[in-house]
């Protein structure tokens, strides 16, 4: 997704173009996981955006309210954010259970294994909620120096 995309959504939601606004929403477009403000905090420091951690957060609820994202919070009490590819965007994720970060699996094909049963015990508008947990690749790496 280019810049541009993130510029319209911004207009089409009726947000003003600040230029941290544009660079927390790029950022969460690009991430292949939900981040935290904080995260996405020191992803705009590395870039050289200068903003503060506090508008990072203020902004991601307004996404929030907008509807432009999503948010999920772990068992530490952090809010990670993910950015809304569409309405109906269904999808998992796999939790480190020691940094806690979140990557997404794309694909979901939990209901087709499950819609035999399902449609035997009569059920239907099933949704479903799941989540995976293991231990990242640097968590691993760093464990073993
Ligand atoms: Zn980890
Ligand atoms: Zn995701
Ligand atoms: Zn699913």
């Amino acid at each position: 997704m280019k810049i541009i995309k993130a510029l319209s959504l911004l207009k089409e939601k009726g947000l003003s173009n600040t230029g941290s606004r544009k660079r927390i929403l790029e950022a969460l477009m690009f991430s292949s996981g939900p981040l935290s403000a904080h995260e996405i905090y020191q992803r705009l420091l590395k870039e050289g955006v200068n903003c503060n951690e506090s508008t990072v957060y203020r902004n991601l609820q307004k996404f929030l309210e907008k509807d432009l994202v999503q948010s999920f919070t772990l068992n530490d009490g952090v809010s990670r954010f993910e950015f809304k590819k569409s309405s109906d965007d269904h999808h998992h994720h796999i939790v480190c259970l020691k940094c806690k970060m979140m990557k997404c699996l794309d694909l979901c094909k939990v209901e087709d294994y499950f819609e035999e049963m399902i449609k035997k015990l009569g059920f239907v508008s099933v949704s479903h909620n799941l989540e995976f947990y293991g231990v990242c690749k640097s968590c691993t790496n760093s464990g073993l120096k």
